[in-house]
């Protein structure tokens, strides 16, 4: 069924209502209308049959004209009859009671005899007639009498009933109609309107309503839209915002970066984008436990929040990402104070669980539209500038450049590389000898790692060492490593090469590692162990001495050798060099290149003396000249390495080497 409007339906309504008043009123018209055509009725009857009577008992020949006075009075005075006319029997005129000009016909066939006046209807017959009997001298003669009622004063009479009757229905009946309208307009149609837009628009919540069952569909519904809106906020929240932090999550930071970069291709607007990460927060997490870590965030997340304007957007990536837009950059500066303001109010200690903790971050900017166009790429190259705060050693900051874009995409290129050449064999080991001074004869060599690039050729270790820290790929590659120069001694036992020592260089990741003792177990079971030398590092050493103490006891438990490599350009402690076990310590080539020097002298000799009372062997690295090595010789240094001798070499070229023991 086709729905009607509430207006309509009561328009409908009212009509019906009209339409049973109008029956009601018709109903009492009719009734009023037959006791009004009764009395008229009752009224003409008698008064014509008082006429007839009266004309029967006193019409005489002889008194014509007093009764014509007489009737002409009767008839003036009752408004019912318009006329009375008597004629005799030749249809003379005898009376004519009025000086109406009404032509009369007489004989008049619509006049109906009197007798019939009981039956008739008096408003449509008009006309009645009725014979008088007189005598003239006993000899009885007729005259008629035709009687003509006023049907304008009849027809008035009921017009006046109409009048009353359809003026009483229309104006009771309008004003029902019009009050009822009014009062359902006020109580039902306005507040269904009111309710209908509520519904829709969920605004402007209507005042309370009079109707007791609309009223209380107005409160549910305000409920219900009340609770809607808390639902669809949290909802939007839990959409939109960081649950742990109620900072803006990822998913709404790219819409506000898109929204920001499509504002300012029209006004050509910058902003700046800083990408945050915490500082050893991972350390944090592992040795204090995730709810303490989660703490951290929270109050990180709040001073972030703390340290921007109003418009500027904070938002949490995950984990310990953070990301700081800044709109409508006018220049750098802004960026800086920033930063300064959130650097120092993280340094402030902070106390949880009574341990007093302060955060550092490194932050990484990209400017819009200098540094990239669209959201990805500015978070991209704000995580690159990121790294290379940290690199730069940590609660630092970077701007991104292309350069820096370059040297992180040269590292991408690297890190694949490395992975590709540990499955294709694009290392080799290159060994550079290891000459005792005294003797002037090659008595070991250091095992020195080169990356064969098919394309570029061959790489130096500076240029990917690093990159395999980083990523971690200098475990499996050191494992390669220390495969192959197990295989290299492996090769010589038995041969005229068979006492020569072999270093490897361990870095310092492979060595934390806690799989290297295991590895180094299962690999060098197989060889005299003497014959081979570890290379560490003094870096290596920092931190968690006992641990590292224990590892590096191992290794000697293994008969393997150990050299302080690169010695004096560390964080040289010399109580490691008591407390450590090396057999040799390695002085770096710097100070060797310093020899020229009276400082650079005096360092080197207290090298080789304190080696000397601990015990240790020295080998002097990066001799360049016969000045440098006779000086060595002065001081009774025990070995050099250095291209006074020879570069590193392919295995081969090493072993002619060492059988024709010609440095140079
Ligand atoms: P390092 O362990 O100090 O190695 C000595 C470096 O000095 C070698 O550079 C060697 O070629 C260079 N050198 C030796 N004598 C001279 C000289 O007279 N003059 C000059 N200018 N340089 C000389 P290389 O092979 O480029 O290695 C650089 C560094 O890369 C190494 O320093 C070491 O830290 C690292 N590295 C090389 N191979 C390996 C490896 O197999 N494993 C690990 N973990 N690191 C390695
Ligand atoms: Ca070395
Ligand atoms: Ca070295």
């Amino acid at each position: 069924m086709k729905n009607i409007s509430i207006k309509f339906f009561i328009i409908f309504i009212l009509l019906a209502f009209m339409g049973s008043l109008g029956m009601i009123f018709g109903e009492f018209f009719k009734e009023a209308k037959n006791s009004t055509e009764q009395l008229l009725e009752e009224n003409i009857q008698s008064t014509v049959l008082n006429l007839k009577h009266f004309l029967n008992k006193n019409l005489k020949k002889h008194n014509i004209n007093q009764i014509t006075a007489s009737l002409d009075n009767t008839i003036n005075g009752n408004a019912l009859i318009k006329d009375l006319h008597i004629v005799d029997e030749k249809n003379k005129k005898v009376i004519y009671a009025t000086d109406r000009d009404t032509v009369m016909q007489h004989p008049d066939t619509k006049c109906i005899a009197i007798s019939q006046i009981i039956n008739a209807d008096i408003f449509n017959e008009q006309c009645y007639s009725f014979s008088i009997k007189l005598f003239d001298k006993f000899e009885p003669y007729y005259y008629k009498s035709y009687v003509y009622l006023d049907k304008k004063y009849i027809d008035s009479l009921l017009q006046n009933q109409i009048n009353k009757y359809t003026i009483m229905f229309i104006g009771y009946g309008l004003f029902f109609i019009i009050v009822i309208w009014l009062l359902l307009k006020k109580f039902l149609v306005n507040p269904l309107e009111k309710l209908r837009q509520f519904a829709y628009y969920q605004t402007n919540t209507p005042k309370e309503f009079f109707i007791q069952e609309l009223e209380s569909i107005r409160y549910s519904l305000n409920l219900t839209f009340k609770r809607l809106q808390k639902e669809q906020e949290e909802l939007f929240n839990l959409s939109t915002k960081d649950s742990l932090s109620g900072l803006y999550n990822r998913l709404s930071l790219m819409e506000k970066i898109e929204w920001l970069i499509a504002k300012g291709e029209r006004s050509n607007e910058q902003f700046a984008l800083l990408f945050l990460d915490l500082d050893n927060f991972k350390n944090i997490n592992d040795t204090q436990g995730h709810e303490f870590g989660d703490k951290i965030l929270q109050h990180v997340s709040k001073i972030l929040l703390d340290s921007v304007r109003e418009n500027d957007i904070v938002s949490r990536l995950g984990g310990d990402e953070f990301v700081i837009i800044l709109p409508e950059l006018k220049s750098n500066e802004t960026v800086l104070e920033v930063i300064k303001r959130i650097q120092t109010r993280l340094i402030e200690p902070v106390v949880f669980n009574t341990l007093s903790y302060s955060v550092t971050v490194s932050i990484g900017i990209t400017i819009y539209p200098k540094d990239g166009r669209d959201a990805t790429t500015l978070l991209k190259h704000a995580d690159i500038a990121m790294y290379k705060a940290k690199a730069l050693g940590k609660n630092n900051f970077h701007f991104f450049t292309d350069n820096l874009n370059e040297e992180i995409q040269n590292k991408i290129h690297m890190q694949y590389l490395i992975k590709e050449g540990i499955e294709k064999n694009y290392f080799q080991l290159y060994y550079q000898p290891k000459v005792d001074i005294k003797s002037n004869t090659i008595v070991g060599c250091e095992a020195l790692i080169r990356l064969f690039d098919p394309l570029k050729g061959m790489i130096p270790p500076n240029q990917f060492i690093s990159i395999a820290e980083e990523s971690g790929l200098i475990v499996p590659l050191g494992e390669w490593i220390i495969k192959e120069a197990v295989q290299q001694i492996k090769s010589w036992k038995n041969t005229h090469f068979e006492h020569i020592k072999l270093s490897i260089n361990v870095s310092g990741i492979q060595f934390q590692s806690p799989e290297f003792i295991t590895f180094l177990k299962n690999n060098v079971s197989t060889i005299d162990t003497s014959k081979l030398d570890i290379e560490l590092t003094e870096s290596v050493l920092m931190n968690d001495f006992d641990e590292k103490f224990a590892k590096i006891n191992a290794i000697k438990k293994l008969g393997i050798s150990l050299s302080l490599d690169d010695f004096g350009t560390g964080y040289s402690s010399l109580s490691y060099l008591k407390q450590i076990p090396f057999d040799t310590i390695k002085i770096d080539k710097t100070f060797i290149d310093d020899l020229e020097e009276e400082s650079g002298k005096s360092f080197v000799n207290m090298i080789v003396g304190i080696a000397d009372d601990l015990n240790m062997q020295v080998v002097a690295e990066g001799v360049e000249t016969k000045q440098q090595l006779d000086y060595l010789a002065s001081i009774k240094c025990e070995q050099y390495q250095g291209y006074y001798c020879s570069k590193p070499l392919p295995a081969d070229e090493f072993e002619k080497l060492f059988l024709s023991q010609e440095c140079h």
